[in-house]
């Protein structure tokens, strides 16, 4: 069974055609730039040198086309036909308080996600071109959407309401709604054949530590707290945003720098982070690589990462009275180290001990960078393990198209 999984930005389309059967990736690339007449599209095929396609493309449609004709392309094409796509799985970021699992998309679905436009309002409306485009190419094929927030919809309201006058919640749908979902979901049924036991009898926490990062609390399967709120801002410092601040930094930014509402938003989403407190980028592997050569701010941004990962932890094992499992998952997570032994260091009083040299070499256990990091005589069992959103909404589009046929 093939499944066509879709990620659209305001400017790019990300896809990806997966055997759902055997989780194997059969093609995947990027348009970029789409709406700029320097619009490309890159197309990979495991095993073979990456294409490169410059060509103007005007919209979403455009570029879904362009991905159609490279996936039947007479020289390099991965199937023959579009009806050899069984499906198409839509990331959508925000399902607003709507949406707790994944839905076929319907016209109700459909009208339902642009009224979360408001709380979206990059990415909805994006999303929805994605799977405008896919309608209007492949109108007889399903469309599935797997929304960023569904994850989060167990989270009980004393965690997810703001201390506001109640009215903004009530009209405004101001509230804690969290994101990652696909990605803490894939973790917490991942950690399942690792524990040797259902996540429903287990307490996790997931730690995705990429360019956006986000920790959840799941208790028992359900997660109950998550560090994001009414949008991906909060919790963690992250590669270019500021994660949580003292609220009124906003008004002061706005009064000491004549800034407006829409430049602060760009200026706590994009100048800050990782990238504003080290001055050298948001990338992880620039920072290790200036922290090597002893700069200060660097090293600052990482230690605050570490930290607030660390504060988190605790307060998650507080809200789940325990925990069994911490895993680190994404690019940062995967990846870097020094950063999980920090996050995790002096917490052996709570249960949580580090196989420093396990941890440290982890990168040795390439080409599948996951396993246990944590001591032995560690109460909690610390893991790496890679995140796959792509194969989580391959199985949603599959188990939701299939319940069709029934
Ligand atoms: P996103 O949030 O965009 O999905 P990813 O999970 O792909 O992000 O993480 C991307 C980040 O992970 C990069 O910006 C980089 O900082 C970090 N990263 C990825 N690969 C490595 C690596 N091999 N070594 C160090 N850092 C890495």
């Amino acid at each position: 069974m093939k499944i066509l999984i879709i990620n659209a930005g305001s400017s790019s389309l990300k896809y990806q055609l997966m055997n759902v059967t055997d989780g194997s990736v059969i093609a995947k690339g990027n348009a970029e730039k789409i709406g700029q007449e320097t619009s490309f599209l890159v197309h990979k095929i495991p095993g073979q040198d990456d294409r490169e396609f410059k060509k103007a493309m005007s919209n979403h449609s455009d570029a879904f086309q362009l991905v159609i004709d490279c996936l039947m392309s007479e020289e390099f094409g991965v199937i023959k036909s579009i009806e050899e796509i069984d499906a198409v799985g839509h990331r959508v970021l925000h399902g607003g308080s709507k949406f707790s699992g994944s839905m076929l998309v319907t016209d109700d679905v459909i009208e339902a996600i642009k009224e979360c436009i408001p709380l979206g309002p990059l990415h909805n409306p994006a999303n929805l071109m994605g799977i405008e485009a896919c309608m209007k190419l492949m109108p007889n094929t399903p469309n599935v959407a797997v929304f960023d927030t569904a994850f989060h919809a167990t989270m009980p309201d004393y965690a997810y309401m703001y201390a506001l006058p109640y009215e903004d919640y009530v009209d405004f749908g101001i509230r804690k709604y969290g994101f990652h979902g696909t990605s803490h979901r894939f973790i917490t049924k991942q950690i399942e054949k690792y524990m040797g036991k259902p996540a429903e009898e287990l307490k996790i926490i997931t730690c995705h530590i990429g360019n956006g990062s986000s920790l959840a609390a799941v208790k028992y399967g359900k997660c109950v707290d998550t560090t994001m709120g009414l949008t991906p801002l909060d919790g963690l410092p992250m590669g270019t945003r500021t994660g949580a601040l003292d609220p009124a930094v906003v008004t002061v930014l706005m009064e000491k720098k004549g800034m407006s509402a829409k430049e602060v938003d760009t200026y706590l989403n994009k100048k800050s982070g990782i990238l504003g407190v080290s001055g050298v980028g948001s990338d992880f592997r620039d920072i290790t690589a200036a922290i090597k050569n002893g700069n200060q701010r660097a090293a600052l941004a990482l230690e605050m990462l570490c930290y607030s990962i660390k504060k988190y932890i605790g307060s998650y094992i507080a809200a789940m009275g325990g925990v069994d499992a911490i895993v680190f998952t994404a690019g940062v997570g995967e990846n870097i180290m020094a950063l999980r032994e920090k996050s995790l260091s002096d917490m052996e009083y709570l249960g949580i001990k580090i196989d420093k040299e396990v941890n440290a070499n982890m990168a040795s256990y390439l080409p599948k960078k996951e396993g246990l990091i944590s001591a032995e005589d560690s109460k909690v069992k610390v893991f790496v393990i890679p995140t796959n959103e792509e194969l989580m909404i391959a199985q949603d589009t599959y188990e939701i198209t299939q319940s069709l046929k029934k």
